[in-house]
Order: C-alpha cells, then structure tokens, then sequence
C-alpha cells in the first residue's frame, strides 16, 4: 500500500484505536460522535473508516463505496480485533504512536525525561520517547515488551487470516 492509511473508529472500538496506535497507525476515535458525522468525516478525511455497526454499514455513502470501510467482527478481543485489521488491508507493525492521543512519538535523552519516570526504571531503561502532543513519556520497561508482545500475537493472527483467505 503505497500511502500509510489512517482510521476513524466507531464508538465501540475504542479499544482497538488505542492498539493500531500501539501498531503505528494514526486512529482518531470518540464515543460521542454520531454516526453521520463519523461517515462525512471519513468521506472529508478520506480516512478508513472501522466499524462493528451495520447501521453505519447501511449509510449511503458507505454502502455506495464512497467511504472506506472495513467491518470489524463483533465478539472479538481487542487484539483479535487488530489482527483483523491488520490481516485485512496487509499492514506491518510500524514504531509506535501515542496510545492515549495518537501523537507522534520521537526519542528523548533519558536526561530530558527524568523528572516524568520513577527512579528505579531510570536504572534499567536507557530508550526514552515522548508524545509530540501530549508530552506523556514512554519507556522500553516490562509494560512495553507485554504491549509488543500482544502486538506481534495480533500481526500473527493476521498472517494467519491471509493465509486463509487465500490473498
Ligand atoms: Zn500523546
């Protein structure tokens, strides 16, 4: 896919914006958004647009094809949810976004940091990143390598769902 896409997540996939993010795909998402003004701004944005509602798979300019959509089972796990995404349009795990804002992450001195991160990680950790836009500063502890991990199982099951469908 020559151009990275970007998503729009309806309001019960919340979960899953914040784990594209995790994967490296911008993922905008808020539960208080209605359904029309979710399609027109995947229309305006020409963004993907991620739902489990087949009301919003009913809208015009959803069901004419106007608007990028993949529908994301219901009764999945998040991560099963992801790999699902993942598997359907063929992406690979890129560096991490903000999880909580969907910013840009950029390394950072530890020293630039300290203050943000407990003593005891600063004595194990020496790779630091922080959130362009909201500043919240992560670190390669036992949080991450769990996060990485549960990226790689949905990158797995990804593999797996190609595999079968016979892409
Ligand atoms: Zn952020």
């Amino acid at each position: 896919m020559a151009e990275e896409p970007a998503f729009l997540c309806d309001a019960m996939l919340g979960g899953l914006a914040r784990w594209l993010r995790a994967a490296g795909y911008s993922a905008w998402f808020d539960p208080h958004v209605a359904d029309g003004a979710l399609v027109r701004k995947a229309l305006e944005a020409g963004k993907w647009l991620l739902t489990s509602d087949s009301g919003i798979q009913d809208r015009h300019a959803v069901s004419e094809g106007l608007v990028r959509c993949l529908f994301v089972p219901r009764g999945l796990s998040t991560v099963e949810q992801l790999g699902h995404v993942l598997g359907s349009l063929d992406l690979p795990l890129r560096p991490s976004r903000c999880m909580d804002c969907d910013g840009e992450l950029e390394a950072v001195e530890p020293a630039e940091v300290a203050a943000c991160v407990p003593p005891k990680v600063r004595r194990v950790c020496t790779e630091f990143f922080r959130c362009r836009v909201c500043g919240k500063v992560y670190w390669h502890g036992t949080h991450w390598v769990s996060i990485r991990k549960r990226l790689a199982r949905a990158r797995e099951l990804a593999g797996r769902l190609q595999g079968g469908a016979g892409r």
